[in-house]
């Protein structure tokens, strides 16, 4: 199955074909890193956004329970990830309980 080949210096990226907008990948993320915007032209009217990438862990919980290929986080190797801060746990919380939208979407 073909991949984005991974971009440089970006801890998670996304292939905006594939998502379906299903918000699983927003549900497990632990630091408010992704988000869903508007996007009347897409399913479900709306698309995952990468709001945050200076606060991704690369825990690579969104990869692995995305089910259709459509996010992908960077190898350890290749990029310095963040330590798991408040800041982003209280985001990620408040992303949760605005039904998985960005917050300034
Ligand atoms: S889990 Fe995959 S298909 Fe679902 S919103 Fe995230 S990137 Fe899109
Ligand atoms: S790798 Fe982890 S912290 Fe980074 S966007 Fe994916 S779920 Fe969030």
């Amino acid at each position: 199955m073909a991949t984005l080949e991974a971009p440089k210096n970006t801890p998670v990226w996304v292939d905006t074909n594939r998502c379906k907008a299903c918000d699983i990948c927003v549900s497990v993320c632990p630091a408010g890193v992704i988000a869903m915007i508007p996007e009347p032209t897409s399913t479900l009217g709306a698309m995952i956004s990468v709001r945050d990438p200076e606060s991704c862990i690369g825990c690579n919980d969104c990869e692995l329970s995305c089910p259709d290929f459509a996010i992908y986080v960077a190898d350890k190797k290749e990029f310095k990830f963040a330590k798991l801060s408040d800041e982003a746990k209280l985001r990620a919380q408040a992303i949760t309980k605005n039904n998985y939208r960005a917050l300034d979407a």
